[in-house]
């Protein structure tokens, strides 16, 4: 059985993390979505906030999507669940040098590892979490960058955020 680890910031889910974990499944037994602990991100959402999206979204893909979250080397982690393969998304020529520097550390750290890239469908390959919290914070729609349950969150937080910015 191969397992394969999607790790990702997830700050939230966008339909192009969703697209990548779809086409994982088709390749993989099973699939890791793993939610990086990186608090100097200045995330928008809290870890369990971004697990409880991406699990409400992915049920419709059963029991071979799992979603955790971690923090620390992603190689320690891929060890514990007893996975090498790490899947990432490519959209455009500026992902790759940080992609490429990234799974180059990765094998560094741990020769077994291998790094498997999905090119991002052409629809998706605008689409970034930080673009689409700014679209939200400034009240703009995001229905189609976002599944819907999504977009409703990310309402919520810019109602929350526009509120605490007219009070101060
Ligand atoms: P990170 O902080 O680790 O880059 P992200 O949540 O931004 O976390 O991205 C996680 C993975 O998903 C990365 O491999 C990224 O390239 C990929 N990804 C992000 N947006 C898209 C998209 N629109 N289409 C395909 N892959 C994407």
């Amino acid at each position: 059985m191969t397992t394969a680890v999607f790790p990702g910031s997830f700050d939230p889910l966008t339909n192009g993390h969703v697209d990548i974990i779809e086409r994982s499944v088709r390749l993989f037994d099973r699939v890791i979505v793993a939610v990086v602990s990186n608090p100097e991100k200045n995330p928008l959402f809290s870890i369990p906030e971004r697990e409880a999206m991406i699990r409400s979204e992915l049920k419709r893909l059963g029991k071979r999507v799992e979603v955790r979250s971690f923090s620390g080397l992603l190689v320690e982690f891929l060890k514990q669940t007893r996975s090498s393969i790490v899947i990432r998304g490519l959209r455009a020529i500026s992902d790759y040098d940080y992609e490429t520097q990234m799974a180059l550390v990765n094998k560094s750290l741990w020769d077994q590892v291998e790094t498997v890239f999905l090119v991002a469908r052409e629809e998706n390959s605008y689409i970034s979490s930080s673009l689409v919290k700014q679209v939200a914070l400034y009240g703009g729609d995001v229905a189609s960058f976002v599944p819907p349950h999504i977009g409703k969150a990310l309402r919520k937080k810019a109602k929350e955020r526009g509120g605490r910015r007219k009070q101060s």
